[in-house]
């Protein structure tokens, strides 16, 4: 059996312990959601206390100018690059991960006229699926979608194929998907390959440009920490930002917004992909919590995430045997987090919640957890089984309060 002593020697050797005093986390709570909602780093107020005082309070319009406003969508967008192996000039932070999603599977079609088809997992974040459905219903049909196995690709793969659109981490599993091989893959039948990055930004080590991805979108708010509804990031490979266009071609997208002329030019840049005016205070705190991840080396945080995630495999097969495991045996096939299924997890979670332990659920049956490595430890993976384990043995999870379904899962 493994102990609690186990968990606080590999704490004593975690060469990211000094991390976790970055950020706010309350007291009684052990915080496995980090992938749903990264936690405040404490930066981030200090940052947008000047972002409010000095540049919106004293410099007012001027600091689109003087504060660099105007170029903040590019400058994240280069930071977040760096966390994404991807070179400067290809990434910017605008919109959503839903709304960019839009814009780049337009852009694919626009890229490939004489195919009709848009290939994705069927078990792809649904609102992956909904951009693609709404598209679909502008464009009088195109894309049709043909939904497939995440891990059957090679038979929907055909000529007919615009563009295939993944989730590179399973929302609901973790399984993660090999970027290089598959975007190869997608490459030899002349497709692109669109890659949704919302559970690998920030949680594992990305190389967009070595494996030759053609666009990438992704969240602000789940590992990078940017706060409730932060901003999203596309990615568009430079060989195909000459010809990318932008379905919501706003005036931000503009080669040049100050002209006010009254036909489109996009930009000859990355700036092409935005849309209208950035949300300065948004992008400001998502930058704060970018940055927190900039001063850890990616390979270092894999190895953490990867310590946790088995640690905490380890601990449930010991402890709960009331649960299975969701997803890959290995641990290197997953991203940074483990879901576990249970007839009421629902219920099961929520004992937990109620006991300071935060994961959330999916429908129907998992319940998952999210093990960001700048500020989870070893031990904290050890108490959150101790109480999964007593809540399960005990049926304590078992109450009327437990089973009310609040609005968000
Ligand atoms: C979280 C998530 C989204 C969310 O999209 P929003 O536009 O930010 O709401 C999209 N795709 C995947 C795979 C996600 O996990």
């Amino acid at each position: 059996m493994t102990g609690r002593a186990d968990a606080l020697r590999l704490d004593a050797q975690d060469p990211l312990r000094d991390r976790r005093e970055r950020f706010h986390l309350p007291e009684g709570v052990i915080y496995l959601d980090g992938n749903s909602l990264g936690p405040l780093p404490k930066e981030t107020s200090g940052r947008l206390q000047r972002v409010l005082d000095a540049e919106w309070g004293q410099g007012l319009i001027r600091s689109w100018n003087t504060a660099g406003w105007i170029d903040m969508p590019l400058r994240v967008g280069d930071k977040i690059g760096r966390l994404l192996g991807a070179a400067p000039g290809q990434v910017v932070v605008a919109d959503s991960t839903s709304v960019n999603l839009f814009k780049v599977l337009a852009a694919a079609l626009a890229l490939r006229p004489d195919r009709t088809v848009v290939v994705s997992e069927s078990g792809n974040f649904p609102t992956d699926l909904y951009m693609a459905q709404g598209l679909a219903g502008l464009l009088g049909g195109r894309p049709a979608l043909r939904l497939v196995e995440r891990h059957s690709l090679a038979e929907a793969i055909g000529p007919d194929v615009a563009a295939v659109m993944l989730t590179q981490v399973d929302y609901r599993t973790g399984d993660m998907l090999d970027m290089a091989a598959t975007t190869r893959l997608v490459h030899e039948a002349g497709a692109l390959a669109i890659w949704d990055l919302a559970h690998s930004a920030g949680a594992v080590p990305v190389d967009l440009d070595s494996a030759g991805a053609d666009f990438a979108v992704g969240c602000g708010y789940k590992y990078l920490n940017g706060g409730p509804g932060a901003p999203a990031f596309v990615y568009v490979a430079e060989r195909h930002i000459p010809a990318f266009r932008n379905p919501l071609s706003g005036w931000m997208g503009h080669a040049a917004p100050f002209r006010f002329e009254t036909g489109f030019t996009p930009a000859p840049d990355i700036r092409r992909a935005l849309c209208g005016t950035p949300p300065i205070l948004a992008v400001a705190a998502l930058e704060a919590g970018v940055d927190e991840l900039l001063q850890v080396d990616m390979v270092a945080l894999r190895a953490k995430s990867l310590s946790l995630v088995r640690l905490f495999r380890t601990l449930v097969a010991e402890r709960c045997p009331a649960v299975s495991l969701a997803g890959p045996a290995e641990a290197e096939a997953c991203g940074s987090q483990v879901s576990l299924r249970h007839s009421q997890g629902y219920a099961v979670m929520q004992a937990l919640i109620a006991r300071g332990v935060i994961g959330d659920f999916r429908a129907p049956d998992l319940m998952r957890f999210g093990f960001a490595p700048l500020y989870v430890s070893h031990a904290d993976v050890f108490d959150a089984v101790g109480v999964l384990a007593d809540l399960l043995d005990t049926g304590t999870w078992d109450r009327p309060e437990f089973h009310r379904r609040a609005a968000v899962t």
